[in-house]
């Protein structure tokens, strides 16, 4: 049976009506992409000038898509979404850093998001950015192999090689998995070298390195499969994210102003179909994978109900899980739960004005032209009038 994602009194239980109406006023303001430009270079102008608009970025859009600025401040938004058996995975966000003192750091963060998860049965997950853990020159150069990496590069790939690893074995020890995050092509292969290390030494038993698959590329159910007949032959788990990708014009246009290949599906069904047939493939193989499908798409999601009732698996089987974004598709999210499926929210945190980037991205995103926030905003505006006709 199809889920009916429009139920808008589950999707919203959580959000009062002064939440609500913050909600959809923040919709309508990034549905206008001429107001997202420019508030994109008035807050970044502004942070430049040292102007205090701290406040006023934390009480708007930072607190629609972020938890806090530490993993102390998300406790009350972890404590809403577990109300309706939500789970959250705390995204510590910070992009852009190179020195090895701050890579240092954002790893010693993620260590400490794995001990917030290990005393949490609702943080099932933790999650990190290769980039946010080695320089991103570094990773580039190493994505065809590392011989031809000069010596510093070398320690750098090497303090890479550690800071992963103390990861992915504190989250072993913790019995919390972590999602390894997909990113741009070119430093792709570098990730997914280090995501096979990590789990052939720590998924012996159990799915506890996740790689992320992004099926915009026309590569990688073949990949997926590979990886399959591969930990099958060594009796490895195998953890797999599923997303559709998040950088495709960005590669698009690498690839036309570096002529190559577009590594690029052709158009949107194309992903769509591989990346509903990349969910049968790993439900079709329990004995390997373990599977997270984040996405937003309501087709999508009802094709992994749908596997799931063919199968007759288990809504709570903890190899099967459903993930979003904090602050977006809540009417996805929590009619899953309210069904009885596992689902999360990333929920990124981190000091405002280091969150910047990831925030914009939301923004974007959600202009009139990806088509989200129409479909955002016209819950929030169904729910604000049900509210209204039944109070
Ligand atoms: C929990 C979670 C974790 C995520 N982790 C990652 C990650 O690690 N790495 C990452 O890259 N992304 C990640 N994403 C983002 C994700 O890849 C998508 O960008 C986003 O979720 C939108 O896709 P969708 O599945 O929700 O569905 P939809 O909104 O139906 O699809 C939009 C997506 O389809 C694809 N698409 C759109 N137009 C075309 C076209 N013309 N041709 C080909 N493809 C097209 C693009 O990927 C686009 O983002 C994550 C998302 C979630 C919810």
């Amino acid at each position: 049976m199809a889920i009916d994602f429009s139920n808008t009194e589950i999707a919203f239980k959580s959000k009062d009506n002064s939440a609500l109406r913050k909600a959809y006023w923040l919709f309508r303001m990034v549905g206008s992409p001429r107001l997202v430009n420019f508030g994109k270079w008035a807050i970044n102008f502004s942070f430049k000038l040292r102007l205090p608009i701290k406040w006023l970025v934390k009480k708007t859009i930072f607190s629609q898509f972020c938890g806090g600025e530490t993993i102390e401040e998300c406790s009350d938004a972890i404590a809403k979404l577990k109300k309706s058996s939500v789970g959250t995975i705390l995204d510590y966000s910070l992009e852009g850093k190179e020195s090895n003192e701050d890579l240092d750091a954002t790893t010693n963060e993620l260590i400490q998001t794995i001990e917030r998860a290990k005393t949490d049965p609702f943080i099932p997950f933790s999650v990190f950015k290769p980039s946010g853990i080695c320089k991103f020159s570094v990773l580039e150069k190493a994505n065809t192999s590392t011989d031809h990496l000069n010596e510093s590069e070398m320690k750098d790939y090497g303090m890479f090689v550690e800071r992963m690893n103390k990861i992915c074995k504190k989250a072993h020890e913790s019995n919390v998995p972590v999602f390894v995050d997909a990113e741009d092509s070119w430093i792709q292969d570098s990730i997914d070298r280090m995501c096979e290390v990590m789990m052939w030494k720590y998924n012996k038993e159990k799915a506890i390195v996740y790689t992320t698959i992004q099926l915009y590329r026309w590569d990688r159910l073949d990949y997926l499969e590979k990886l399959y007949e591969k930990a099958k032959r060594d009796q490895i788990k195998i953890g797999v994210k599923l997303v559709r990708g998040a950088y495709m014009e960005k590669e698009r246009e690498r690839a036309k102003e570096m002529g190559y290949k577009d590594p690029i599906q052709p158009n949107k069904e194309a992903t769509d179909r591989d990346y509903n047939e990349a969910l049968k493939f790993c439900v079709d193989r329990l004995d390997v994978f373990a599977i997270c499908a984040g996405s937003h798409n309501e087709d999508s999601a009802n094709v992994l109900v749908d596997l799931m009732e063919q199968k007759q698996l288990d809504k709570k089987d903890d190899r099967l899980y459903f993930a979003q974004l904090l602050g977006m598709s809540d009417h996805i999210s929590f009619n899953l739960s309210s069904y009885g499926y596992n689902v999360a929210k990333y929920m990124p945190y981190g000091p405002v004005k280091e969150v910047m980037p990831y925030l914009i991205r939301r923004a974007q995103e959600n202009t009139s032209v990806s088509g989200q926030t129409s479909r955002e905003l016209s819950l929030l505006q169904k729910e604000r009038k049900r509210r209204k006709t039944t109070a």
